[in-house]
């Protein structure tokens, strides 16, 4: 196994005091359907060190279980209740504001799973819902390249204009694939927002709601283990992406790392350095090798 890259001295002050990561999948730990190099060594390292992490991402392609399953197959180790995603997120949303109603909800069968003891429509019992009239409380858009069919989307919008709650797991315009850039399900929610006029709830980062139940999780589990009570500023966020994941994260109070290995470069992170809120990471690192090198080196 390789060894973690040297520590280096200014991302290691920057880090000085951090208890926990908070970290992106996709540009983070994999991309293109691959492990970021060095990234299977540096969460192994963090749990070697016993720093405690949690992945949140706006993934919501697949359930946790396939996460984790796929994550083994490229030297993850990391359990299924170590991803907060877009997709659980959203499930979780659907269950506190509608209970057992019914809402159509746009994703993979194995997305689905999440979604277990819920009112969740496929296309025919949306379609039987519009012609019958009776209640469908929201529509869920989240990813899938076989259900983001022009026909679901018609389907979608016509719920919405009868009344359906518009949700989006969350509002990725793109990412990368091993394809290249590829369009992702956020640009397919604008499109329903525009058509319908009505704007959507958007459920993954840069939510603030989705990074404060990532740490309240992570200061129940350091109060679990005896711990000092855990600051929002104790926790770090990595993210490849200058928007949800640093300028969210330091909406949320974190500290924020930017990483190179993504796909956002310097360009990205200038362009929000310079937005309205002036998104500025605490730190820039080439990847999560070097940021978990300055924590446990
Ligand atoms: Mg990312």
């Amino acid at each position: 196994m390789p060894d973690l890259p040297a520590p280096d001295d200014s991302l290691r002050a920057a880090l000085h005091g951090v208890r926990g990561l908070l970290l992106d999948l996709d540009g983070v730990l994999v991309l293109k359907g691959a492990a970021v190099p060095g990234a299977p060594e540096a969460l192994a390292a963090l749990e070697r060190h016993g720093v405690p992490y949690l992945v949140v991402t706006n993934t919501s392609l697949v359930s946790r279980a396939t996460l984790a399953r796929w994550g083994r197959s490229v030297g993850f180790a990391t359990p299924p209740d170590r991803f907060q995603s877009a997709l659980t997120a959203s499930a979780e949303l659907v269950r506190r504001e509608f209970g057992e109603r019914p809402v159509y909800v746009i994703t993979s069968d194995d997305a689905r799973a999440e979604f277990e003891g819920l009112g969740v429509l496929d296309g025919a019992g949306a379609d039987a819902a519009l012609a019958d009239g009776s209640d469908v409380a929201a529509v869920v858009l989240g990813d899938s390249p076989d259900q983001l069919t022009r026909e679901n989307l018609n389907r979608a919008f016509r719920l919405v204009l009868r009344g359906a709650a518009l949700i989006g797991m969350h509002r990725n315009p793109w990412w990368l694939t091993p394809e290249g850039p590829t369009l992702d399900a956020g640009t397919f929610l604008v499109g329903l927002e525009w058509a319908t006029k009505r704007k959507a709830r958007t459920v993954g980062k840069p939510d603030p709601a989705f990074f404060r139940v990532a740490i309240e999780r992570m200061a129940s589990e350091a109060a679990s283990r005896g711990e000092a009570r855990l600051r929002r500023r104790d926790l770090a966020m990595v993210g490849d992406d200058a928007f949800n994941d640093i300028g969210g994260g330091r909406r949320a109070g974190l500290r924020t790392v930017f990483v190179r290995s993504g796909k956002h470069g310097d360009a990205e992170l200038a362009q929000a350095a310079r937005g309205a809120r002036g998104y500025q990471p605490d730190a820039v690192a080439p990847s999560i090798a070097e940021v978990v090198a300055a924590l446990v080196g």
